[in-house]
């Protein structure tokens, strides 16, 4: 991978950037997706946050190798901290877990105007995600689900707008677990990462329900059942 060839999973998040838009990438790493991005005029301006030091020094360096510093800011920061309110129309988020894209989102706020598309994509976790949208009154517009070298990815679109309009034809609870347009077109890659989930889900249940019985396994055992039932129901299993 490298600025003129991105993985499949950033392309598709790529996708989603609007036309021209000014961009911002959080935890851009090596600030390939901006630089892409810039190079084959998908957007107008960029900004690549970091957090880390060496991820940072080489978003830099990448940058400036290209001679894109014009047109990308490499800013050094912890999550949205790096952007100014109403500086960007898109913010992608990408190759985290789902508990700390919704953790920068829900830290990082106050920056957000209300304008900009939210593209996320979680390695895993992704109801945390879903569940931050919800709360925050965003609309999910997209979702997708792809798998590169073994590994299932998830990118979550979202714009400010009717929380409710992605779950009218599933239940709440099983559109933030699983996703609402991903469990209604239910492709190969879903049906695959899914049916491993609830196997894995059934083995966790057998154990813990063949071990000790304790007060807080109960709790545990009543939400993994919960899970299970919603899977095989999303999967149209028995
Ligand atoms: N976005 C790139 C991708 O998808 O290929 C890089 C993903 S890399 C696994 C995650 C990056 O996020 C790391 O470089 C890490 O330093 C950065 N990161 C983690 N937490 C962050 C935060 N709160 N703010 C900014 N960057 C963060």
């Amino acid at each position: 991978m490298n600025e003129m060839k991105l993985s499949k999973r950033l392309l598709t998040v790529v996708k989603y950037i609007p036309k021209e838009a000014v961009v911002a990438d959080i935890g851009s790493d090596h600030a390939y997706l901006p630089c892409y991005c810039i190079l084959n005029d998908i957007a107008n301006g960029a900004i690549a946050g970091e957090i880390t030091d060496g991820p940072f020094l080489s978003a830099k360096q990448q940058v400036e190798k290209l001679s894109l510093s014009s047109l990308i800011s490499v800013r050094k920061g912890d999550g949205l901290e790096v952007i100014q309110k109403g500086e960007v129309d898109a913010i992608t988020i990408a190759g985290m877990g789902g508990a700390l894209i919704a953790q920068i989102l829900e830290s990082g706020k106050t920056k957000l105007v209300g304008k900009e598309r939210l593209i996320l994509q979680p390695n895993i976790h992704a109801y945390h995600i879903r569940e931050w949208l919800y709360k925050e009154g965003y609309t999910l517009i997209n979702e997708e689900i792809l798998e590169e070298d073994g590994k299932y990815y998830e990118v979550l679109v979202a714009e400010k707008g009717d929380k409710d309009a992605a779950y009218r034809e599933i239940p709440i609870a099983t559109g933030l677990f699983v996703g609402p347009f991903l469990a209604k077109e239910k492709n190969a890659v879903f049906i695959k990462k899914w049916s491993r989930e609830l196997e894995h889900m059934q083995h966790i249940y057998q154990q813990i329900a063949a071990g000790a019985s304790k007060t807080e396994n109960h709790q545990k055992l009543i939400e993994l059942s919960e899970r299970i039932e919603m899977l095989k129901e999303v999967l149209k299993l028995g």
